[in-house]
C-alpha cells in the first residue's frame, strides 16, 4: 500500500471503530470517518483526536445507504482501502427489526461496494461476527467449521460474508478481509475512550458489570447456571478492543498478500464463564459486585471460543491482554466517564 495511506472507516465512532482509528492514526495513517451517529456521538471522534494527537481527515456525518453522499465522499478523498464496521449489532433488536437489521447491514454493505467499485477502490476490511458459527456444537471454533446463524444479526453478517466472497469471484483485483469477533471488551488504557452503550441497561455484560461495580444499578443477572460447561455458566472468548484494533491494522497491511477473500477468526482462544469475569471485574475494582443467577437468555448458546491459529499462522501475530486487563481497562473507563461522552 502506498506510504500515505487514507483508509475509510465506516462507523468510526463506535466502540469498534473509534479504538480502530486511535490505532491507525498513532501508525501514521490518514483517516477518514463515516458516521450516521446512529449508536455513537462526535465525542467518541473528539477523545480520538486527543488521544492520537491528530484528528481524522474529515469526518462525515452520512448513511450508507445515501449513495449520493457516500459518492461524494470517494469523489473527496483518495481512499486506498476501507474498513466497514457500520452496522446494527443487538442480537435481541434483531429479531424484532429484521428488516432493518437487512437493511442496514446487508444494503449498507452492497451501497459501500457500489462506491468502492465506482472509484476504483478495491481494498476492504469487513466487520464479521462469531454470531455466525450460531449454536456452535464444538469448541474452540475454526473458520472452517459451519455458519449456522439463529437471528437475523448473524444472519445479515453471514449473508454479507457471502456477497463479499462471490464479488471476489466475480470482480477481478478485489481483496477482502472478514475479521468475525468473538466478544470485544475493554477500552483504550488512558480511560479516555471505551464501550458506550446507548441504553440505560446495558444488553453486553461487561458493561453491564461495570456499571453494577459503580452503583449505578444493583446486581448482575447471570444467564443461566445449568449450562454444559465447568461452571454451569455461558462461556465466551472475551477479546480485548485494542487487540481488535490491532488486528484491523493489521489485516490492512495483509491485505495485499493475495487477492479474493479471506476470513478470519479474532478471539484469544480462551473461553471464560460469566463467574470467572464476575471474579476478574471484582479483582480490578476492587470491590464485590452483587450478582443473582436467573433463567438463560433466550437464543444464547452455551460457548463459543475461537480458535485463533488462522490468523496467529497468517500474520504471526496473536493477542496480547489478558482478561485482568481487559477489566481493568473497562473499569478505568467507566470510573473516568460515568455518564459516558460528552455531547
Ligand atoms: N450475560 C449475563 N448477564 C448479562 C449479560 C450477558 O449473564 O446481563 C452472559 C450471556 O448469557 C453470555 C455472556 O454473558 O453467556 C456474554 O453475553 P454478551 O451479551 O456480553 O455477549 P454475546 O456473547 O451474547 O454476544
Amino acid at each position: 500500500m502506498p506510504a500515505r495511506t487514507t483508509v475509510l472507516v465506516t462507523g468510526g465512532a463506535g466502540f469498534i471503530g473509534s479504538h480502530t482509528c486511535v490505532e491507525l492514526l498513532d501508525h501514521g495513517y490518514d483517516v477518514v470517518v463515516v458516521d450516521d451517529y446512529s449508536n455513537s456521538v462526535p465525542g467518541a471522534l473528539e477523545r480520538v483526536a486527543k488521544i492520537a494527537a491528530r484528528p481524522p481527515v474529515a469526518v462525515h456525518e452520512i448513511d450508507l445507504l445515501d449513495r449520493r453522499a457516500l459518492s461524494r465522499v470517494f469523489d473527496e478523498h483518495r481512499v486506498d482501502a476501507v474498513i466497514h464496521f457500520a452496522a446494527r449489532k443487538a442480537v435481541g433488536e434483531s429479531v424484532e427489526l429484521p428488516v432493518e437489521y437487512y437493511d442496514t447491514n446487508v444494503g449498507g454493505t452492497t451501497a459501500l461496494l457500489h462506491a468502492m467499485r465506482d472509484h476504483g477502490v478495491h481494498r476492504l476490511v469487513f466487520s464479521s461476527s462469531c454470531s455466525i458459527y450460531g449454536d456452535a456444537t464444538k469448541v474452540p471454533l475454526t473458520e472452517a467449521d459451519p455458519a449456522r446463524p439463529t437471528n437475523p444479526y448473524a444472519a445479515s453478517k453471514w449473508l454479507c460474508e457471502q456477497v463479499l466472497a462471490d464479488i471476489c469471484r466475480h470482480l477481478a483485483g478485489f481483496s477482502v478481509l472478514a475479521l468475525r469477533y468473538f466478544n470485544p471488551v475493554g477500552a483504550h488504557p488512558s480511560g479516555l475512550l471505551g464501550e458506550v452503550p446507548r441504553k440505560a441497561v446495558p444488553n453486553n455484560v461487561m458493561p453491564y458489570l461495570a456499571r453494577v461495580a459503580a452503583g449505578r444499578l444493583p446486581r448482575l443477572s447471570v444467564f443461566g447456571g445449568d449450562y454444559p460447561t465447568a461452571d454451569g455458566t455461558g462461556v465466551r472468548d472475551y477479546i480485548h478492543v485494542m487487540d481488535v484494533a490491532e488486528g484491523h491494522r493489521l489485516a490492512l497491511e495483509h491485505l495485499d498478500d493475495e487477492v479474493g477473500m479471506r476470513v478470519f477468526n479474532l478471539g484469544t482462544g480462551r473461553g471464560t464463564s460469566v463467574l470467572e469475569l464476575l471474579a476478574a471485574f471484582q479483582r480490578a475494582c476492587g470491590r464485590p459486585i452483587p450478582y443473582e443467577v436467573t433463567d438463560r437468555r433466550p437464543g444464547d448458546v452455551p460457548a463459543l471460543v475461537a480458535d485463533p491459529g488462522a490468523v496467529a499462522r497468517a500474520w504471526n501475530w496473536s493477542t496480547a491482554r489478558d482478561l485482568d486487563v481487559m477489566c481493568r481497562d473497562a473499569w478505568r473507563f467507566q470510573e473516568l466517564n460515568p455518564s459516558g461522552y460528552p455531547n
